[in-house]
């Protein structure tokens, strides 16, 4: 019985497995939906399941429920090109993944990511437009 011990926890335990694999798609879009940015709460099958995708890696992208729901079954490009938020990066970064580069797509999706301006850019807007003439009167 001992030399049993070998055996992976995970071999025995598939769920454990699926657990860790659905964790990782979603660490590698920084837990961000990989259509629209927001919070991914789920895994989009991208060939979807009915239509004989697999739940491989190179299939499965992390997803908001939103996107997962609308998206459905329909050809996820063709759904994705006429969605409001749209990203031609995000789109890149989905065909980077589905060749299986998700280097690539990782580096286009932080390209798509919304670029939060430094403090000073913003507290010099914010004094922009000052009266500087009021005591010209
Ligand atoms: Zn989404």
């Amino acid at each position: 019985m001992h030399n049993r011990d070998a055996v992976f926890l995970e071999d025995l335990c598939p769920k454990l497995r699926d657990r860790r694999w659905r964790k990782s798609l979603h660490n590698f879009t920084d837990n961000s939906c990989i259509y629209c940015g927001k919070k991914s709460e789920s895994i989009d099958h991208i060939e979807p399941l009915s239509k004989g995708g697999l739940s491989i890696t190179k299939n499965c992208v992390p997803a908001c429920l939103s996107c997962n729901g609308s998206k459905s079954d329909a050809e996820a490009f063709y759904w994705y090109r006429t969605q409001r938020f749209y990203d031609p990066r995000r789109a890149m970064a989905i065909r980077a993944w589905i060749d299986g580069d998700i280097r690539l797509a990782m580096r286009l999706l932080q390209w798509a990511k919304p670029k939060q301006l430094p403090t000073n850019i913003i507290s010099n807007q914010n004094s922009k437009g000052g009266n500087f003439d009021i005591k010209a009167a």
